[in-house]
């Protein structure tokens, strides 16, 4: 992969540390983690948990994933044959395009995108087909996707809530992916992992919700975003028996499973439905305290729908580039971000930053006074 260096996250984490910053950048929380779930992960070692669980994860986990699946999206999904749990969400990714895109497969992916697609894609011998969001709202122009759909294409891999913009599919955007793909063999691969991080009232669009595109359709989703634990590495996958069977060929030699104790006691956490329920009401108070602070700033912005990152508009402010701008901010203002344009195929300047508002709400007012000042 000679074209793939150390990923902007990682770069900007350490200039964060090094230089004492605030950081804003990678997407991880900097608060504590429920108790409750950490004493039910001690409980499970201490009860001699500490084997392979089977290769498609716990039980009782994938029992509680099912009813989920069916409580919230209406689609059933069978706990043996159509979930597995995984290392993390992009694990589950990479497995999944490693079992479904073969050499010269075209793979249309959107653009900004997560990090981790395009190059998973080229690495299995695929092609990534890029087809750019709108630069003002970042919706989809299907006019554009019908237009790269060919014999070639293998699959469609989505995101939303999407990271790194905060933008939602509608149920109109899911509808055209069902228009598009219907009559093909295209599989979709949909990345779901903020599934509870959506705001003002909106309510996720899960492609689980549409028949014809669960029927095609692989969704990945992680505990790490649900239940503020990124360093536990573990999440799911849910589809149709006959891409599942294909995803756990390539599975069970990739990790072979996930972490034993940490499954066992994400069951028994998944039993109080608020659990996960609540984590929309959680991330629209720290969203409302972010956006609050930095308003009277001279950065622009349209409130996130969905994820815990905003996006911040500095055209009024500076016409360097973003990645110049989010290194200066680091290390002149001491607050961190990510520069967008590292989210795209071939860098566009949008003049936007993106900041992570899963954070202490101290540290977000702190970080409000520094953009303020910006
Ligand atoms: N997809 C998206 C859109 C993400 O933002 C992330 C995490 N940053 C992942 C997948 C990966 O999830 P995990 O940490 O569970 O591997």
């Amino acid at each position: 992969m000679p074209r793939v260096g150390t990923t902007i996250f990682t770069v900007m984490s350490k200039l964060a540390r090094e230089q004492n910053a605030i950081n804003l950048s990678q997407g991880f929380p900097d608060f504590k983690v429920d108790e409750r779930l950490v004493d039910l992960v001690h409980q499970h070692m201490r009860a001699g948990h500490n084997q392979y669980p089977p290769m498609q994860g716990v039980e009782k986990l994938r029992n509680l994933i099912s009813d989920k699946m069916s409580s919230l999206y209406n689609c059933n999904y069978d706990p043996h044959s159509e979930i597995t749990i995984t290392a993390g969400g992009t694990q589950a990714i990479f497995t999944a395009i490693s079992a479904l895109v073969h050499e010269g497969d075209e793979v249309i992916l959107f653009t900004p995108s997560y990090d981790c697609y395009a190059p998973t894609v080229e690495l299995v011998g695929g092609k990534p087909v890029y087809v750019q969001l709108d630069t003002k709202d970042y919706s989809i122009d299907w006019q554009q996707v019908k237009k790269v759909v060919s014999r070639h294409t293998r699959m469609i891999l989505i995101n939303t809530p999407h990271n790194p913009t905060g933008t939602v599919m509608t149920s109109e955007d899911m509808k055209e992916l069902e228009k598009i793909t219907s009559g093909s063999d295209i599989v979709v691969l949909s990345d779901e992992v903020y599934e509870h991080i959506t705001f003002d009232g909106i309510e996720h669009e899960s492609v689980a919700r549409y028949p014809e595109l669960a029927n095609r359709s692989l969704i990945v989703y992680s505990f790490g975003k649900t239940f503020h634990v990124t360093g536990w590495k573990t999440g799911y996958v849910v589809g149709p028996k006959a891409l599942m069977d294909e995803f756990r060929k390539v599975h069970q030699f990739n990790v072979f499973t996930a972490n034993s104790p940490i499954q066992h006691a994400l069951a028994d956490y998944m039993e109080d439905k608020e659990n996960y329920l609540g984590v929309a009401e959680f991330y629209q108070k720290k969203r409302n305290i972010f956006i609050d602070a930095v308003k009277a700033s001279r950065f622009k912005l349209k409130p996130s729908k969905g994820t815990y990152f905003q996006l911040l508009d500095y055209s009024a402010i500076s016409d360097e580039e973003d990645t110049e701008l989010a290194q200066r901010l680091t290390i002149e203002h001491k607050i961190a971000s990510i520069p967008v344009s590292v989210f795209y195929h071939n860098p566009v300047q949008n003049s936007v930053l993106r900041f992570c508002f899963a954070k202490e709400d101290d540290t977000l007012l702190r970080a409000g006074e520094i953009i303020c000042n910006i």
